[in-house]
């Protein structure tokens, strides 16, 4: 069964002047449109669900606006929009989707900014862990975005139902991720690595754990590896490819919620090879 992308225009609202822009998202769109994916639109997160992983003081401050970084802007109404991306990553996980929503997440820890890092990259909720949280199973969170998931590592720390694996580029933001912590798994790789020795780590990472034996796979997948991009690992279309194969062969219920990538037509076709290789081989 085709894996359904989770959309709403309404994410391409705000920040057209920053990196984390609507274009990067609107190109994508078109560019899966095209290729002819089923979609759903999602609906908000309610403050139930964001309360299973945030704190209290920090939901109203971003309702209040009062949360703003240098990375970071306070928008008008963000916390509607990312209210409604992570309902999008919720959503996703119910259907097995993939949530193309912005803003991203895995930067944003229990309370903002996390794990001594000074900013919130781009990020004001955590779609991912809302959606584990909200779920309740026991889950492998792999994160493939370019960048440490410094919030959803934070947030995961010593849970017990939750194994966090990520790879990701070093040194470079957010500085951490440098060794694994007990349950969070960190595979730091050099910039540009290319595709082989990306391939390599995922499979050693892979290994590593024993994904028989959760519930669920939830997916961080960014597109900011790809050559030139923002975080780039050196990667290409057919790097997403190989990607989405390795995922399917864990052969468990399995969602993926969008952090970065910020190449419009890049994240399109990444998309695209990256759902043919997971859903060729499932
Ligand atoms: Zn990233």
């Amino acid at each position: 069964m085709k894996t359904k992308i989770i959309f709403s225009e309404k994410c391409l609202g705000y920040g057209t002047w920053h990196i984390e822009g609507p274009q990067r998202i609107r190109i994508a769109n078109e560019i899966l449109r095209k290729k002819g994916y089923d979609y759903v639109e999602p609906s908000p997160a309610s403050e139930e669900d964001l309360l299973k992983v945030h704190d209290p003081e920090y939901i109203w401050n971003l309702k209040k606006g009062l949360v703003e970084d240098v990375d970071t802007p306070a928008y008008d109404n963000i916390y509607e929009y990312a209210r409604l991306s992570a309902g999008g990553a919720i959503l996703a996980a119910k259907i097995n989707g993939f949530s193309i929503m912005r803003p991203p997440g895995h930067h944003a820890g229990k309370n903002g900014a996390a794990l001594g890092v000074h900013t919130r990259g781009f990020c004001y909720l955590n779609n991912v862990a809302i959606a584990v949280k909200s779920l309740n199973k026991t889950a492998l969170i792999l994160d493939v975005d370019g960048h440490h998931g410094n919030g959803t590592q934070e947030i995961f720390q010593d849970y017990a139902k939750v194994v966090y694996l990520s790879l990701h580029r070093f040194p470079h933001y957010p500085g951490t991720g440098i060794r694994s912590e007990g349950n969070c798994f960190n595979f730091p790789l050099p910039a540009d690595c290319g595709e082989k020795k990306y391939l390599e780590t995922l499979d050693q990472a892979l290994n590593a754990i024993d994904g028989k034996t959760f519930e669920v796979v939830a997916v961080s997948v960014g597109f900011d590896t790809h050559s030139g991009d923002l975080a780039s690992l050196g990667l290409t279309e057919n790097s997403y490819l190989e990607i989405g194969k390795r995922i399917a062969a864990i052969e468990k219920p399995t969602f993926f919620v969008l952090e970065g990538g910020y190449m419009g037509e890049a994240n399109g076709k990444d998309i695209d090879s990256f759902l043919k290789g997971y859903e060729e081989n499932l």
